[in-house]
C-alpha cells in the first residue's frame, strides 16, 4: 500500500510513521510522499529514513533549506511546494494537517479517486457542501481518523441499513482540563493549564479546543457531514476515561460503541487497513486497570464553544467555514498570550454575527468567507 502523509511532522503525521513502522510484514507499506509547513529538521529525517519520491514544503525558505538538505543524502527525492501532488502518488493520503490549510489536502485525494484517511477535521466542517459532491468519484471515500468519528464508523457497521436505523449519534468528550471548573476559576487560568489535557497528548490547536469543548463542537459538525446525520440527533456525553470514543444508538434501544485506552494510532491503523483490521494492536484494554466509566452531562453554560458549534451547524453555508476561522484566529491569539481563555467564546460569537449568511458554490467562496471571518475575528480580539 502506498501511503502518503500530508502534516507529517505534527503529531498525527509522527503517529501514522509509528504505525508504518510497526508492521511485522515485510513491504506492507510504502511510505511514497511526505508534506509540512515549515519544520525542516522533522522532515529532513523523515525523508531521509523513509525515502519518499517527494516532499512537499509550503515555506519556501524551508524548502529551499530541505532541498538543499537532501541533495546531499538523497538526490532522488523530488521537493516540491505543493502538497495537492501527494494524492496522484499514493493509495491512502492521511491528512494530518492543521487548521483549514488542510482543505486542498482534502480535495485533492478525493478529486483523485483515493482514500482520505482524515484527520484534518477542519476542511470537512469549512467545506462540508464542496467536499461533499467530490465523494461519489469512484474510488474516492473518507476513513476518519479522529476517534470519536473512527468508533462511530465501527459502531454503525452493526447495522445493515443505518439511515433507517439509527437512533442518535452519542459523541464522547473527555471535558479537557477544566471539567468541572466553575466560571470564576477559570478566569484567569494559563496557556500551560489549557494545554494540559488529561488523557490525550496532541497538537496546541487541538489541545486549547478540547479545554473550551470547542473540539467537541466542531466534532459534531464533523459527525454531521461524515455520516449524514441531523443536528437533533448527535448528542455529547463527557466521559473523563476517555476509553468509551463514542456511541451509536439504534432505533431498537440498543447502544454499540467503541472502546479501547486512548492511542492515536488504532484510527490510524483502521482507517488505513479498513475494511480490514490491522495486525498490531493499539491501545488494548486491560480490564484490571479500568475500575470505573463515568458519564455526564457537559455544562453548556460555561463551555459555550459547544452550541456556538451547534448553532453554526444548523445555519450551515458557510456558517462552519465562519466558526472554524474564528476559532482558529481566537486559538492562535491565546496561544500568543494575546487573549484570555475565558474571552475564546465572545470572540467567536462576536465574530458570527457579522456573518453574511453566503451559501458557498465553489472553494472561492469557502476561501472568501474564511478569510471575511479571520478579518473579523482578528478586529473583535483588538
Ligand atoms: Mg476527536
Amino acid at each position: 500500500m502506498r501511503v502518503a502523509i500530508a502534516g507529517s511532522t505534527g503529531s498525527i503525521g509522527k503517529q501514522t510513521l509509528e504505525v508504518i513502522r510497526s508492521t511485522t510484514e515485510v513491504d506492507k507499506y510504502q511510505v511514497v510522499a511526505l508534506s509540512a509547513n515549515s519544520s525542516v529538521e522533522d522532515i529532513v529525517s523523515q525523508a531521509q529514513s523513509c525515502k519518499p519520491a517527494v516532499v512537499a514544503i509550503a515555506d519556501p525558505v524551508a524548502r529551499k533549506k530541505v532541498a538543499e538538505r537532501l541533495k546531499l543524502t538523497d538526490p532522488k527525492i523530488e521537493v516540491v511546494d505543493d502538497a495537492t501532488q501527494l494524492a496522484a502518488l499514493a493509495d491512502v493520503v492521511v491528512n494530518g494537517v492543521v487548521g483549514f490549510a488542510g482543505l486542498s489536502v482534502t480535495m485533492s485525494t478525493l478529486k483523485s479517486g483515493k482514500r482520505l484517511a482524515l484527520a484534518n477535521k477542519e476542511s470537512l466542517i469549512a467545506a462540508g457542501p464542496i467536499v461533499a459532491p467530490l465523494r461519489k468519484i469512484a474510488g474516492a471515500e473518507i476513513i476518519p481518523v479522529d476517534s470519536e468519528h473512527c468508533a462511530i464508523h465501527q459502531c454503525l457497521r452493526s447495522s445493515q441499513n443505518f439511515s433507517r436505523d439509527l437512533s442518535r449519534l452519542l459523541l464522547t468528550a473527555s471535558g479537557g482540563p477544566f471539567r468541572g471548573r466553575s466560571r470564576d476559576s477559570l478566569k484567569n487560568v494559563s496557556v500551560a493549564d489549557a494545554l494540559k489535557h488529561p488523557t490525550w497528548s496532541m497538537g496546541p490547536k487541538i489541545t486549547v479546543d478540547s479545554s473550551t469543548l470547542m473540539n467537541k463542537g466542531l466534532e459534531v459538525i464533523e459527525a454531521h457531514e461524515l455520516f449524514g446525520v441531523g443536528y437533533d440527533a448527535i448528542d455529547v456525553v463527557v466521559h473523563p476515561q476517555s476509553i468509551v470514543h463514542s456511541m451509536v444508538e439504534f432505533r431498537d434501544g440498543a447502544t454499540i460503541a467503541q472502546l479501547s485506552m486512548p492511542d492515536m494510532k488504532l484510527p490510524i491503523a483502521y482507517a488505513l487497513e479498513y475494511p480490514d483490521r490491522t495486525s498490531v494492536s493499539f491501545g488494548a484494554i486491560d480490564w484490571a486497570d479500568v475500575s470505573r466509566l463515568d458519564f455526564e452531562k457537559p455544562d453548556r453554560d460555561i463551555f459555550r464553544c459547544l452550541d456556538l458549534a451547534y448553532q453554526a451547524g444548523r445555519i450551515g453555508g458557510t456558517a462552519p467555514a465562519w466558526l472554524s476561522a474564528a476559532n482558529e484566529i481566537a486559538v492562535e491569539i491565546f496561544l500568543a498570550g494575546g487573549l484570555k481563555w475565558s474571552e475564546i467564546p465572545s470572540i467567536i460569537e462576536s465574530t458570527m454575527q457579522h456573518h453574511d449568511g453566503q451559501i458557498p458554490n465553489t472553494v472561492d467562496d469557502i476561501l472568501e468567507a474564511d478569510r471575511l471571518a479571520r478579518e473579523w475575528a482578528t478586529k473583535e480580539t483588538k
